[in-house]
């Protein structure tokens, strides 16, 4: 009997809570007014514009001039004053 005393109560205490709630929300509006409602209809919605071409993309530049080696036939940089393979200094 206890618990169901004790739903009982809980059910009386939330419906007053709810009647409370609902004659001060009555007041507030009252005294307040409602929330503006907006009246105007949305807009129909623009389509979206197209994306923006995008850039044909920059090739990759050749990042770097190569020369093969004429000892082990590695690629080496003209840059590199030897190749590193082989350690033959480059031309
Ligand atoms: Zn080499």
């Amino acid at each position: 009997m206890g618990l169901l005393l004790k739903l009982a109560l809980l059910g009386v205490a939330l419906y007053a809570a709810y009647r409370t709630f609902s004659r001060w929300k009555g007041l507030y509006d009252r005294f307040v007014g409602p929330p503006p409602v907006p009246q105007k209809p949305e807009p129909p919605r623009a389509p979206e514009p197209a994306p923006a071409p995008q850039t044909a993309q920059a090739k990759p530049k050749v990042i770097e001039e190569t020369v093969q080696c004429a000892g082990c036939g590695a690629y080496v940089s003209t840059a590199a004053a030897k190749c590193g393979g082989c350690g033959r200094p480059l031309p």
